[in-house]
């Protein structure tokens, strides 16, 4: 078939904008099917139930440090209570009685002094893991964030590529002679469109030609493009 010279080298241009056109399809795939994000995701929501946990526990620890400060004032104002009694009374049967009765609210405030020091280290331990919890969970969303703008801005820039390759190829396709530019798609569609003969290989299948074809092929008008014997692309003899 014949294609002047212009039109040969075209359609080896074409040819390379289809390649660059299919690298970015699939690029793009890549980008869109990575777990990355999916991965950072998880972790973000496996941070997050663990922040609710900890400041769970800060709450309720909390509610028990108050609980035991009320039982332990109540303790105490009673323990003042029957000091002034103490002094004020007379009878020396309730006097036994306020003493036998302070000594077991002497008991019990050390009881209630220990069990608000257990509390109260407790709640430090909680609580640094509160704000472990609260600073990993921040993290692992920035991590999230950064990388969903970043496959953001990967699809935004493979798609202004793909639109510069379009555009160049309908302007090459424009000005390629008709009947050449149909033949052209139809072996793309086949998968194998043009190639350069570079010594006695076609640059499309990267088979070497054998030597009664090629001398047909190098026999051929310069404006006669061949086809690869072995591909059917066609053949562009640089
Ligand atoms: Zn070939």
């Amino acid at each position: 078939m014949r294609a002047n010279l212009q039109d040969q080298k075209s359609l080896l241009e074409l040819a390379q904008l289809d390649i660059d056109l299919g690298r970015n399809a699939s690029d793009k795939a890549k980008l869109l099917a990575s777990k990355e994000i999916e991965a950072a995701s998880d972790l973000a929501l496996t941070l997050s139930d663990q922040l609710i946990d900890a400041r769970n526990k800060v709450g309720d620890l909390e509610l028990e440090l108050k609980r035991s400060e009320n039982d332990l004032e109540l303790v105490e104002t009673r323990i003042a209570k029957d000091k002034e009694r103490l002094l004020t009374t007379s009878s020396p049967k309730d006097a036994q009685g306020i003493e036998h009765e302070l000594t077991s609210l002497a008991k019990r405030k050390s009881e209630l002094e220990d069990l608000e020091l257990a509390v109260m280290e407790e709640l430090d331990k909680v609580r640094s893991e509160l704000d472990a919890a609260t600073n990993n969970k921040a993290a692992a969303e920035a991590d999230l964030a950064n990388l969903r703008e970043q496959l953001a801005s990967n699809v935004t820039e493979l798609d202004s590529e793909r639109a510069r390759l379009l555009a160049s190829r309908e302007k090459l396709i424009a000005t390629l002679d008709s009947e050449l530019a149909v033949v052209y798609q139809r072996k793309a569609d086949r998968g194998s469109s043009v190639g350069r003969l570079i010594g006695r290989e076609c640059g499309a299948c990267r088979l070497s030609i054998t030597a009664t074809n090629l001398d047909e092929i190098l026999a051929l008008a310069p404006d006669e493009i061949a086809e690869c014997p072995n591909c059917q692309a066609l053949l562009v003899r640089s």
